[in-house]
Parts: C-alpha cells; structure tokens; sequence
C-alpha cells in the first residue's frame, strides 16, 4: 500500500512550470555565473529550454509521460553541454516512473535516482569535480536519507532541496574537472558551478510544489 503525500501528473507538470519561473527569474544570475567561468549562456539556454518544455507538457497525462515530454523539448531546445544532461535527467525520471499515475515517495526517489545515473553516464562526472552533479548526488542522497527514516514526499523534497543547496555553495572552492570550465583550470576556483546552481533551483521548485501536495 501506499501513502502519504503523492505527486500525480499536473503536479509534476506544476514542477517543471514553477521550475521554468524560477529560472527565468533568476537567468542573469545563472548567466553571470557561467560567464565567470564558462561562455555566459546557461541562463538563456536554460530559460529556452524550460519554455520549450513547458509548452510540450501534455495535458492529463501521466507523471512518467510529463517528465519524458519535458525531457525530449528540454534536449531539443537547449543549446550546450546542459541542454543534453538535463534532458536526460527528466527523460530517465519519467522512465523510472512508468505508467503509474501517481509517483510516492518512494517512486520519486528513484526517478531522482534514474536522473542522476542518467547524467553520470552521459557526462562522465563525479562529485567533486565542480559540475550539476555536486548538487544532484547530495540531493538524492539526502532523499534516500529521508526516505530511510520515515519522512513522507514533501519531507524527503525537502532535505534534497537543501542537500542541493548546500552542494552548490560547495562548488565554490573547486576546480572545474569537467565542461567548459575545466579550461580554465586553477582559474575555475571561488566561482560557483552554474549547473549545480540551476539544479538547486529546480529541485526547489519540487520542494515548493511538493509541499503543495
Ligand atoms: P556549456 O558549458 O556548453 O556552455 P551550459 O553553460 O548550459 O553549457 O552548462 C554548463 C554547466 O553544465 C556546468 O556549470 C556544469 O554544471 C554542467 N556540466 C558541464 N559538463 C558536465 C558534465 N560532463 N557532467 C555534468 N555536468 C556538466
Ligand atoms: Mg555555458
């Protein structure tokens, strides 16, 4: 059985627009910060990309059917290396999520989980190598912690929201070792990471939606 807080299909399509207002309000953030260490476009490709997918999320569908459709307008709008790492994570998670029309909490978790093993194998990276990984690893990590202990979706939103956050801060002194920024090298250090700071934002918008549910 279960029970407790569940997220069906217009709440996740609710995550990926509260997601889309997020970044766009903070896209010149996101851009400086990726000027400082990359070429200063993923706010814009970000807030391209997230139009893009909210316009495709289908209506009455499935959370699995949204997040695949989110994912695919999310790699087909995006220009840059995290056009086809985000697009990854949303198609994988909507994979993870199958047919059901509702996702638990402990459905959510592995669709974070599937986003996370989607964005490793396609680029390669680790923790600690100053990329959106430093915010997604802790994040699922943090879920899988909650979930562990008892907490329902929302609480387990929660702890990975601020696990997000918290590794994003935590970019700062690092070296890039991958992407763009990894050019720079010794030069990549006391900067935040841009992908690990957007992916904190749009798992803030699932704890702001989550706490909705
Ligand atoms: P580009 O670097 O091509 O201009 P963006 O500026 O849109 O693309 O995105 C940059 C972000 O992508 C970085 O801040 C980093 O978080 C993420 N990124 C780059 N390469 C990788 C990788 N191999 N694995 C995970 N994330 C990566
Ligand atoms: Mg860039």
């Amino acid at each position: 059985m279960m029970d407790g807080p569940m997220m069906d299909g217009e709440a996740f399509a609710s995550w990926i627009r509260h997601a889309a207002e997020l970044i766009s309000a903070d896209a010149e953030r996101l851009t400086r910060l990726d000027a400082a260490i990359g070429d200063g476009d993923h706010g814009h490709n970000l807030d391209r990309g997230f139009t893009a997918a909210v316009a495709a999320l289908p209506d009455g569908a499935t959370p699995g059917k949204v997040l695949v459709a989110a994912g695919r307008a999310i790699v087909s709008k995006t220009g840059g290396a995290s056009g086809p790492l985000y697009g990854t994570a949303l198609r994988r998670a909507g994979k993870a999520l199958g047919d059901a029309p509702e996702a638990d909490a402990a459905a959510l978790g592995a669709a974070l989980k599937a986003a996370l093993d989607g964005v490793q194998e396609l680029g390669q990276a680790n923790e600690g190598d100053k990329t959106m990984i430093d915010a997604l690893a802790p994040a699922v990590a943090a879920y899988e912690a909650a979930l562990a202990d008892g907490a329902d979706l929302p609480g387990c939103v929660r702890a990975a929201s601020d696990a997000a956050d918290a590794g994003a801060a935590a970019t700062v002194p690092l070296q890039a070792r991958k992407g763009r920024a990894s050019y720079l090298g010794p030069r990549s250090v006391d900067h935040m990471d841009p992908g690990a700071s957007s992916t904190a934002l749009i798992l803030r918008a699932l704890a702001d939606i989550a706490g909705e549910a």
